[in-house]
């Protein structure tokens, strides 16, 4: 089969692999789609080396695809079949006490197989997965808006952890695919308002049209004053860090929340970042962390997703807008990593 292979930065070369073979359990997957995630991106901006993937690495988490063949003991699938793919790094161990009772994103040994991390490839024509992790498409679900259910199923998670009331006001700090998806899922959960931050007017605007009630362009104006004003004076009854990287966003959205609040923090910071921690104190807000997904009352998050995206409460399609072969995916990578200038949200690969 063709494949991506990840040299290092922006060296990805197309070559000719073995096809995988399905072992026991196991479902090949001819894959229709794949998105480029923003975390696929910090090994393309800067050569990084990274310890479980090797070089040359094949990669791609975000997939969907149909069902081509049936490893020995599959129950549930068949050949034809339409599914969204669980990626395979976030498969707990199956018997420590978080996998247990559920909450594998907690788990120590996750994504372990025989001591090496697994990974999804969704960048290459085949790739295996094992049964539980493929998730038949519902009706009205296509391939390509299954390909991002891994973005909108940390969403679901966030609404898992950090679960909005009526009355609540919700800022979502960040325009990214995350961020856009947490204002999607607080929008379905039935928060009072969302508002959505970020710095590009073109997309706010855009965004506005589908997923926030208000937008901020902190560009333009302090987050903080908009929100105040918006609240008169009182803050966010939520606030989601959807940004990462070295913003202050903890921070700052500890600024933005209201006194008994709640901060939600999904955004990937790599470094430490001060907190004043005065101000967090007389708030009394609390901070909770938002970590990948699991399941949910013992369903996963992945098919609560799907189910999401079924009813309509989910506008996945809205967030796609640029697709490549796989032939040209140093194109794509390249539209996914200079946002302001190619204008995208979301990236996929079609293999
Ligand atoms: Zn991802
Ligand atoms: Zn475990």
């Amino acid at each position: 089969m063709k494949a991506a292979l990840f040299y290092g930065g922006k060296d990805i070369r197309i070559e000719e692999v073995p096809d995988p073979v399905p072992g026991p359990g196991q479902a090949l997957i001819q894959i229709k789609s794949a998105g480029i995630c923003g975390s696929d991106l910090h090994g393309y901006r800067e050569v990084i080396e990274d310890p479980w993937f090797g070089r040359p690495a094949m990669d791609g988490h975000e997939l969907a695809g149909i069902v081509a063949e049936l490893g020995p003991g599959v129950k549930n699938l068949r050949v034809g079949d339409e599914v969204g793919v669980e990626p395979r790094h976030l498969i707990g161990c199956g018997e420590c006490r978080y996998c247990r009772e559920g909450h594998y994103e907690a788990c120590r040994n996750r994504g372990m197989v025989d001591g090496k991390l697994g990974h999804s490839n969704g960048f290459a024509e085949l790739d295996v997965a094992p049964e539980a992790n493929c998730h038949l498409l519902p009706e009205g679900v296509g391939i390509e808006a299954a390909s991002i259910t891994d973005v909108y199923a940390c969403a679901v998670h966030a609404l898992h952890i950090v679960p909005p009331k009526p009355r609540h006001t919700v800022v979502i700090m960040g325009s990214g695919p995350i961020g856009i998806a947490c204002a999607e899922a607080y929008r379905a959960a039935g928060a009072k308002k969302v508002i959505l931050s970020g710095r590009r007017k073109a997309l706010l605007d855009r965004i506005k049209k589908w997923a926030a009630d208000e937008v901020i362009d902190v560009s333009q104006v302090d987050l903080v004053d908009a929100v105040m004003d918006l609240t008169n004076g009182e803050g966010a009854d939520i606030v989601i860090e959807a940004v990462g990287g070295d913003y202050p966003g903890v921070d700052t959205a500890l600024h933005v929340v209201a006194p008994s609040g709640t901060v939600g923090v999904l955004g990937i910071s790599l470094r430490p970042q001060p907190i004043d921690l005065m101000n967090a104190l007389f708030r009394q807000a609390k901070i909770m962390w938002i970590n990948s997904y699991a399941r949910w009352d013992g369903v996963p998050e992945f098919q609560i997703t799907l189910d999401m995206m079924a009813d309509g409460r989910f506008h996945p399609l809205e967030m796609i807008t640029h697709h490549f072969p796989l032939d040209k995916i140093g194109e794509g990578f390249a539209a996914a990593a200079n946002k302001a200038e190619s204008g995208a949200i979301k990236v996929l690969i079609n293999p």
